[in-house]
Parts: C-alpha cells; sequence; structure tokens
C-alpha cells in the first residue's frame, strides 16, 4: 500500500511553512525517519530544532500524482486537522466573553 500524508509542524522551521506533504509506500518507516531526522530537507531541520511534529493526516491508496495534487493546492492548513482544531478553540475563547 502507498500512502500520502501531512505533517504539522508546531512552529515553522523556516518560519513561513508549517506543514509538509510527503508520498511513501512505508508509512511506519517514513514516520520514523522523519521524527528521526532522516526525513526530507524540511522535517530534518525541524528534527535539529526540536521543533514538535505531527502526523496528522494520511491518504490511503496515495500515489506521486495525488501528492503532487496535494502540493499543488497551497492549503495544507485547510487540510490539517490540527490546524482545525487550533481555529475552533479560538473561535470558542474569541465566543466566551
Ligand atoms: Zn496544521
Amino acid at each position: 500500500m502507498a500512502w500520502c500524508y501531512l505533517i504539522h509542524f508546531d512552529i515553522p522551521p523556516r518560519g513561513v511553512q508549517q506543514h509538509y506533504i510527503g508520498y511513501t509506500t512505508n508509512i511506519a518507516q517514513r514516520w520514523g525517519d522523519h521524527q528521526a531526522g532522516h526525513g526530507s530537507d524540511l522535517t530534518k531541520l525541524a528534527a535539529r530544532q526540536g521543533i514538535r511534529m505531527t502526523l496528522a493526516r494520511v491518504w490511503p491508496n496515495g500515489s506521486r500524482e495525488l501528492e503532487v495534487e496535494l502540493k499543488s493546492r497551497h492549503g495544507a492548513k485547510r487540510m490539517c486537522p490540527v490546524c482545525s482544531i487550533c481555529a475552533v478553540s479560538e473561535a470558542l475563547m474569541l465566543g466566551s466573553d
């Protein structure tokens, strides 16, 4: 099986990009590689900086084509469950007074 996946960074490693979208045929090994600092350049940087990464979403039956499509949407934040939860929390706090 192949997967596309979205990683959420608590702090953007380069100051701007808070998400990473990737493709793999072994999600467990690839996620371990990212966490250990052996993944992509961006996740290597995050690991070196001690930035927490969350495997926020996976797409089973992924493909290189889907990876390219997901990246071309330029809307990782809208696809990210972690960011959605943060938005709900902020809305609730804003509405509490
Ligand atoms: Zn996010």
